[in-house]
Parts: structure tokens; C-alpha cells; sequence
């Protein structure tokens, strides 16, 4: 008894005019074509309401509408439970494609326990051929909606619900499953029993399992996910991995901040290129009146970057840093312990050719000779993209950003360029011409006095210094200090890659160190610190070099990585290759 299913149109996304019949958006008021009041427009019968789904679960009402269908509550037959049924619009289903895809969801979410990921609890096809989702209902919003009628959230508020979203996310990564579709209108909020707010992710409707062989581009040639929170790898349609859920939960969070987005919605072609050619704009540029916590955009620069490897590299890692830069502790979220999702490649063994973007070695190309690394260059492998869309990629310089007040003697730790002046998200880019100078001579020297006084836990703070340190200053002394030692960590293990990042996200935590407690006696114990973690990262990535031109590999070299949180750069001859 096949029923072919109409889906109505929901009810309030328009308004009628009572006099010529012609239909607006909702925030229209009055008819401009005759001035009558435009009332709403009878809401039209959805067949489905009142039926049995499946032989078992009893539709109620509509919850929701995305891209694959519409959402509604229903009860179980048989248990009483209450679901949310997603039903795949008729006009997407039969193909081939949209019904894998559908199953695909189904299966893939399914496996993923986690009290921040709405559970699914079954899916299937009807008797009819209507492909169903039942999952657990969540009560309550969207986040976008959320955000919609709250106006930003607080600084806090946002860091928890990031904290929770990546919860979510970390258990999908642990199965090897990216979102893929991360955004406020798939981050369901609800109120748990003692009232505290509770994100629920939906919808891992273009999830795929990263060991999968699944396209990430549709028949049509476009990239499947959201326009306005998709990734640069997403956008040029390359492989993805966790790193690219990272993206978008910064994207989120920015969202959550500001009400806004780093890139202006002009129109979605617009913010796309705009994505891949201009830098995000900050969080004080967009709203200036607020005085926002320096790490938290650096957190969010970190997880904006366009190249994948200067991201964190893992929603986790975002979470963990935001909560601090807010200064709420340890996440209190019940999810499970997991380990450490998927890694991304760190070794110090060159990237395979072909694979992914050579951001650094391309970027660095494209820069030569043009003697600015201000302006992202989207790499070769969104030309494609650009030309679909029928736009060429164009520099897009930042606003000049404040420059933070600079401590008088900052020390040898900065590199002959400071970065202080460099958007912080220009991790990938060095200039052209060098002017990093990774270790100068008085580095050296400093080195063979320096001794580190840092246990590996960062709990020993300076305990020469023989001073009572300012509790604020212990605190952010700490901060730099965790990312000093994981940086230390990193290059002890060869992770070189990891290395570079935490320090130069520990040198960015310096310098904002000296911004605020330019006079307490952490300073210099952190710059030492700095100063012989840079050293030591410097001298592993040296013999990581010399390894591979030994086994007679490709020319790698070492930035230093305060700059460019880079520590080994595949170069693409010889010529580049530069010593330390
Ligand atoms: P799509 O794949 O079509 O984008 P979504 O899964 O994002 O669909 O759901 C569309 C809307 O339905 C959501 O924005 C939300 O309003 C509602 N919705 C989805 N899942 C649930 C759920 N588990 N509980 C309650 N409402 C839901
Ligand atoms: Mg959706």
C-alpha cells in the first residue's frame, strides 16, 4: 500500500497577503503592493500527522525541517517512548545516492554513545519505501535559534557549550566519524534535571567514516555541507579528518560570541571565497565593545587556520583552551574518558605527494616575490572551486589589528621578524625573503646557562625567584608553561609538527603574558623556558633534517616556529632548503 507522501510546507516561513494572495518572508508586515496586513497562511494538512510509521511509531506533530527532511515527534506503538522521526523528503529519495546517504547517517550515528549526540535508536525504509530515522527526542531548541532570541552568549556560556559540543564530536571521532555538517541549526539545547543547559548534536547526515571510501562531493560536483561553516578542505572538496569538525566548532563558537561569523555572510558564494582568500575577522572587530580574553582568540585563530595542520588537533584540545581562556576549569560534563581521537599525521616524514594541500610549500611559493605574507592564497587545489563559482581569488588584507603593547625586552625567544605585528592566524605563511633567523648566536649562548626549573606536570613555578607571584600571573604563567612543556614534550618525541604548534601557541601566550603582568617575576623564568624549548625543538627538527637528506628524502627545513608554528617545511628542491 504505497502512500505517496506530500510534504506540506511548514506553516510559519511566510506570510500572506489577504488581497492579491502574494506570499512574503515572515519579517514582512504589510502587503507593498496594496497596504493590506499580511496575515499567516492556513497551515496545509501534512498526511503524515496521525499515522503509524513503520508499523510502530505514532506521529504527532513537527518538530523541524533540515535538508534531508522533515523532523517529527512520535511515540513508540508499543513502548510509549517518545522519538523524533526523521522522514527523507520524497523529493530527495529515490535516488541511489540520497538514499545511501540516508542509511549512511542511520549507520554511522548509530554507533556513537555519547550523552552530547542524539541517539539513534532505529531507521529503516516503510512498507511504502519512505526512509525513516527514529532517534532520541530532544526537548527543547536549536542553538541557532537559541542565538537568535538570546543575542550572544556569555563568554562562559559559550565555553561550556563548547566544552559539551566537543564532548560530542570527540566520542563521533573516536569511531573514526567526522560531522562534517557541524552549525548552530545541528547542536540541539536542552535542560538536563538539575537545569543546567545540555547541547545534543543531530544530524551526522553527511557524517562519513574517515576510513571510508565515501565521496565528499555530490553527482553534481558540489560539495556536501553548509556553506557558511564549512572548512577550506570541505570547500576544495579533499579528504577530510577530525580537523575539519575543529573548524567548524570555532566557527561555532564565534558564532555563540559574536551573533556573527569571522566572514560576513554576503551571500553564500560570497563567504565561501571570501573563507578561502581573506582572514577571519576578529572577535574585537566584529564587537568592539566587548573586552574579550586574549586567549580566547587565539583559540580561535588556532582553530580558523586555514591549513588543517595549524589547527588543534582535536576538538578536545579547542575545548580544553577555551574553557581556560574564560576561566571556567576542567570540563564537568559526564561523557565518558575516551582516548585521543585519530591523530593526524605528525611524524617528521614528509607528507606523500598528491595528498592533500602542501599549504606551507605552496603558500610559500605563491608568496615568493610578492613581498607581502599578508594575503592567504587559496592553494591549487580550490581553483577549481573558484572557477565553478565563476570568481577569481583575490588578496584580502585583514584591518589592522590592534597592536598589543609590547614589553620592553622581550627577550631572545622572538625571532629576528616578530610575529607581533602578524595576524595571528598566518601560521602557515613565512615571507618569502628570510627573515626568521631561527637561532641567533646569543640564543646559543643564553642556552648552556638556562636550566629548566618546570616539572613536567608545570607545577614548579620559578621557585628562585624568591618572590610571592601575583595569583593572576601564577595562573597565566601556568598556561604558557603547559603549552612550554607539551612543546618540549613533542620535540623529545620527534613530533615535530605538534612541537611547533604548542610553541608557538606558547609564545603567543608569552607575549600576551607580558601584556598583562609585564613586572612579575614569571617573566623572565617563562622567557628562559621559551627560549630553551625553542632551542631544543630547533636542534631535534636539525637532525630530523639531516635523517631524511641522509636516507636521501626530500629537502626539509626548519622555521622557527614562534613565527610560524612550523617546525619542518617540506621544500620543493633543494634551493629552498635553508639551515638553521
Ligand atoms: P536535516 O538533515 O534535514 O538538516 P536535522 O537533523 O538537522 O535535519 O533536523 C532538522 C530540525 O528538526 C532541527 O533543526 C530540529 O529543529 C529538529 N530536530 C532534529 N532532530 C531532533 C531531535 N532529535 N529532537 C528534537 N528536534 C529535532
Ligand atoms: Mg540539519
Amino acid at each position: 500500500m504505497r502512500q505517496p507522501l506530500h510534504i506540506a510546507p511548514p506553516p510559519s516561513v511566510s506570510r500572506v497577503c489577504p488581497e492579491c494572495r502574494t506570499t512574503y518572508g515572515a519579517e514582512q508586515v504589510v502587503c507593498p503592493r496594496d497596504g493590506a496586513r499580511l496575515g499567516v497562511p492556513a497551515p496545509v494538512a501534512d498526511p503524515l500527522i496521525g499515522q503509524v510509521l513503520a508499523g510502530r511509531y505514532k506521529v504527532m506533530r513537527t518538530l523541524g525541517e533540515g535538508g534531508m527532511g522533515r523532523v517529527y515527534l512520535a511515540e513508540h506503538a508499543r513502548m510509549g517512548r517518545l522519538s523524533a522521526v526523521k522522514v527523507m523528503s520524497p523529493a530527495l529519495a529515490p535516488t541511489p545516492e540520497a538514499i545511501s546517504r540516508f542509511n549512511r547517517e542511520a549507520a554511522n550515528a548509530s554507533r556513537i554513545s555519547q550523552p552530547n549526540v542524539a541517539a539513534i535508536y532505529d531507521f529503516g525504509e516503510t512498507d511504502d519505501g519512505t526512509l525513516y530515522l527514529a532517534m532520541e527526542y530532544v526537548e527543547g531548541e536549536t542553538l541557532s535559534a537559541l542565538i537568535r532570541r538570546d543575542g550572544p552568549l556569555p563568554a562562559h556560556r559559550a565555553a561550556e557549550l563548547t566544552g559539551q559540543i566537543a564532548d560530542g564530536l570527540h566520542a563521533a571521532h573516536h569511531l573514526g566519524i567526522v560531522h562534517r555538517d557541524l552549525k548552530p541549526d545541528n547542536v540541539l539545547i536542552t535542560r538536563l534535571h538539575d537545569g543546567r543547559e545540555w547541547a545534543k548534536i543531530v544530524d551526522f547526515g553527511i557524517a562519513k567514516t574517515t576510513q571510508g571510501t565515501d565521496q565528499t562531493v555530490t553527482s553534481l560536483g558540489v560539495s556536501i555541507g553548509t556553506p557558511e561553516y564549512m572548512s577550506p578542505e570541505q570547500i576544495a572538496g579533499e579528504s577530510l579528518d577530525a580537523r575539519t569538525d575543529v573548524y567548524s566548532l570555532g566557527l561555532v563558537l564565534f558564532n555563540m560570541l559574536t551573533g556573527a561569523l569571522p566572514h560576513p555572510a554576503l551571500t553564500s558564494k560570497q563567504s565561501l571565497v571570501h573563507r578561502l582568500t581573506a582572514r577571519p575577522r576578529t572577535l574585537a572587530e566584529v564587537r568592539p565593545s566587548t573586552t574579550w580574553p586574549a586567549r580566547l582568540q587565539v583559540a580561535l585563530d588556532r582553530a580558523l587556520a586555514p591549513e588543517p595542520a595549524d589547527r588543534f588537533a582535536g576538538v578536545d584540545e579547542l575545548a580544553r583552551v577555551v574553557r581556560a581562556a574564560v576561566g571556567l576549569g576542567a570540563s564537568g560534563a559526564p561523557a565518558p574518558r575516551l582516548i585521543p581521537a585519530r591523530a593526524p599525521d605528525i611524524s617528521v616524514a614528509p607528507t606523500r605527494r598528491g595528498s592533500g594541500r602542501l599549504v606551507i610549500a605552496t603558500v610559500l611559493l605563491m608568496l615568493a616575490g610578492t613581498g607581502t605574507a599578508l594575503g592567504i592564497r587559496p592553494p591549487g587545489a580550490i581553483q577549481p572551486f573558484l572557477v565553478r563559482v565563476g570568481l577569481r581569488a583575490a588578496p584580502f588584507p585583514r584591518p589592522a589589528a590592534p597592536t598589543p603593547a609590547t614589553h620592553d625586552s622581550p627577550g631572545p625567544v622572538m625571532p629576528a621578524g616578530s610575529p607581533t605585528n602578524m595576524p595571528d592566524s598566518s601560521v602557515a605563511i613565512a615571507p618569502a625573503d628570510d627573515s626568521l633567523s631561527p637561532i641567533d648566536a646569543g640564543l646559543r649562548l643564553r642556552r648552556a646557562g638556562a636550566r629548566s626549573e618546570l616539572h613536567a606536570n608545570g607545577d614548579s613555578l620559578d621557585p628562585s625567584a624568591g618572590v610571592v607571584p601575583m595569583q593572576g600571573a601564577d595562573v597565566d604563567a601556568r598556561e604558557v608553561m603547559l603549552h612550554v612543556t607539551r612543546g618540549r614534550d613533542f620535540s623529545r618525541g620527534m613530533q615535530l609538527k605538534l612541537a611547533g604548534l604548542e610553541l608557538r601557541t606558547a609564545y603567543q601566550e608569552y607575549r600576551i603574558f607580558l601584556t598583562e603582568h609585564a613586572s612579575t617575576p614569571q617573566v623572565e623564568m617563562l622567557r628562559r623556558e621559551l627560549q630553551v624549548a625553542m632551542d631544543e625543538a630547533l636542534a631535534a627538527c636539525g637532525t630530523a633534517r639531516d635523517s631524511v637528506a641522509a636516507r636521501g628524502g626530500p629537502p626539509l627545513r626548519c622555521e622557527h616556529p614562534a613565527k610560524t608554528g612550523v617546525l619542518v617545511v617540506e621544500g620543493d628542491d633543494a634551493s629552498s632548503t635553508r639551515t638553521p
